[in-house]
């Protein structure tokens, strides 16, 4: 990087001005002012009066989303990422830079609740921390506990923590402006070459001009927008709403796939303490098990596709009024343990504009109920929740269900589903038509684009079976290597011209 300046522009504020966002308790309490509260399209069947039933929330704030997510750090299956097509990533230099992790220590409920998975329902502890599938292995799933970006200390460790720290704040050739909006992508001549992007910035509009190249890290929500505001997308549906198409790129804002939750709440019989004793250097999760469904397992799947999450969730998760006074009136409290389809999900969603007005909110549609077989694999996870609980009988009650106390299992999924928070694969890496872009990061565009490079989750080609934080830090790590790489073959052939110059 020799001789460049960076500019990281930023919509939200400084991390440092927030210090609950580094306290991992608050993580489910953050101000709203960095905290991007997106209303998405109708997903749910069933109508809701909980506040998060149609919502995605985002961080709007230096380190965005890791500064204010659940904290739990699971990589996922290897078999997963052999397809992306960028070769073995480099898991040792995040971790080394992320320093040494917290683990959770699972709750007395959530322990029962794993002892009886493994007694009674053949779950076998992981043989790796990436819950790898052994297809041949005598139990159909591993547990995990989860290790999460908390340092021993009790603090979040989030992207802006661990990378924007004090030494490199201080780097001449970096400024940082927060507070700052971009708004579109600035072309060179009105052509395609990216030359810098316009921002707004106390109230005002400028261009902060890029000379070497721009590099969108807005995430899977926001960067399929702003490339939209710029005229590169699927070129019909630019011009319906009155945007010039620069680049005629299908696969923008498409192929948006994420994971879908539900809970089930099981009653304790007797109080565990664990449940009172969330300290300010621990978060809610507990302990995740994965499973395979019978989907997965009729095609021998790779990795585990079902993931069962025990955690405690009351505020978060209560469903409306009447059934948040039914959990509250348990008079030893509950476990929740959510099951979600964390492999290979099938359904689609997109993201796309409302109006070319940079400061409308994106048209999200999260699509979960899109793949009748994603939601017939969370009502599995969901049964096999009920059968553990009810094989341990001794430490749980009867699985609750929802809205009402006879309510089929569907009802209850209906009433308590709801987004994970992983959006990923709205610019998705990949050399076919609708890649966004290609291996090196760049906006492809028939050789149109230059100078653009797309560096967060949304150039997920396959969603991880896990969450989806590393894997969007790994792909900063990439970006950064990519880009110090064409900065050595720049250098090489700068230097070759000079001791060759014919
Ligand atoms: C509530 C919640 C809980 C989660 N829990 C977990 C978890 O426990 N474990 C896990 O692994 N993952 C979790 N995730 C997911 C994980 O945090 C994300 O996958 C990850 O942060 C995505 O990183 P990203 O860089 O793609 O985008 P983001 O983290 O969303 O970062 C995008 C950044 O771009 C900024 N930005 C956007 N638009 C503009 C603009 N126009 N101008 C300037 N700046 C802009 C945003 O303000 C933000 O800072 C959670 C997410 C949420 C929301």
């Amino acid at each position: 990087m020799a001789g460049k300046r960076v500019v990281l522009v930023e919509a939200g504020p400084d991390d440092r001005e927030f210090s609950d966002v580094r306290t991992p308790v608050k993580w489910l309490e953050m101000h709203p002012e960095i905290t991007y509260k997106h209303y998405t399209e109708k997903v749910w069947e069933t109508p809701r009066r909980s506040g998060l039933a149609e919502v995605e929330l985002g961080g709007k704030v230096l380190g965005g989303s890791s500064s204010i997510n659940g904290m739990v750090y699971l990589r996922g299956a290897k078999s997963v990422y052999d397809k992306w097509g960028w070769g073995d990533l480099n898991w040792e230099a995040l971790e080394d830079a992320l320093g040494p992790l917290g683990t959770a220590t699972p709750t007395r409920a959530a322990e029962a609740f794993l002892d009886a998975a493994r007694e009674n329902f053949g779950f076998e502890d992981a043989k790796n921390d990436d819950c790898e599938f052994l297809p041949d292995s005598k139990g159909d799933a591993f547990c995990k506990r989860t290790a999460q970006t908390i340092s021993p200390r009790g603090h979040r460790i989030s992207s802006a923590t661990a990378f924007l720290t004090d030494e490199v704040r201080r780097l001449p050739n970096l400024r940082i402006l927060t507070k700052t909006r971009a708004l579109r992508i600035e072309f060179e001549n009105d052509g395609s070459v990216a030359t810098g992007v316009l921002v707004e910035r106390e109230g005002k509009e400028e261009i902060i001009e890029a000379r070497n190249e721009v590099i969108l890290c807005a995430g899977a929500l926001l960067t399929p927008q702003l490339l939209l505001l710029s005229g590169i997308g699927p070129a019909s549906e630019l011009e319906s709403i009155g945007i010039r198409p620069r680049v005629d790129l299908p696969g923008v804002g498409k192929n948006l796939t994420s994971h879908a939750v539900a809970d089930v709440l099981i009653p304790l019989k007797r109080r565990d303490d664990g449940l009172t004793e969330v300290t300010n250097t621990t978060t809610f999760l507990d302990a995740y098990a994965y499973m395979y469904s019978s989907f997965c397992k009729a095609v021998r799947c790779a990795a585990p596709d079902v993931a069962l999450t025990a955690a405690y969730f009351p505020k978060f998760r209560a469903a409306n009024g009447e059934e948040t006074a039914r959990i509250q009136a348990l008079p030893q409290g509950h476990v929740a343990v959510a099951a979600s389809r964390y492999g290979s999900p099938k359904a689609r969603g997109t993201v796309s504009l409302r109006s070319a007005d940079p400061r409308d909110s994106p048209k999200i549609d999260p699509n979960y109920l899109g793949s009748a077989e994603d939601v017939a694999i969370i009502l599995e996870g969901m049964r096999r929740i009920q059968d553990i609980a009810r094989s341990a009988a001794n430490v749980f009650g009867e699985p609750m269900a929802f809205p009402r106390p006879n309510s089929t299992l569907r009802e209850t999924f209906e009433r308590t589903a709801m987004t994970y928070f992983h959006p990923v694969g709205t610019a998705r890496m990949g050399d076919d038509e609708t890649a966004v872009v290609d291996f090196d990061l760049r906006v492809r565009g028939g050789g149109g684009v230059r100078n653009l490079r797309v560096a967060d989750a949304s150039v997920i080609p396959l969603i991880p079976n896990a969450n989806t934080n590393p894997a969007a830090m790994m792909i900063g790590l990439k970006a950064a290597d990519l880009i110090l790489q064409d900065d050595d073959d720049a250098e090489r052939k700068k230097n070759a011209c000079v001791h060759n110059p014919n």
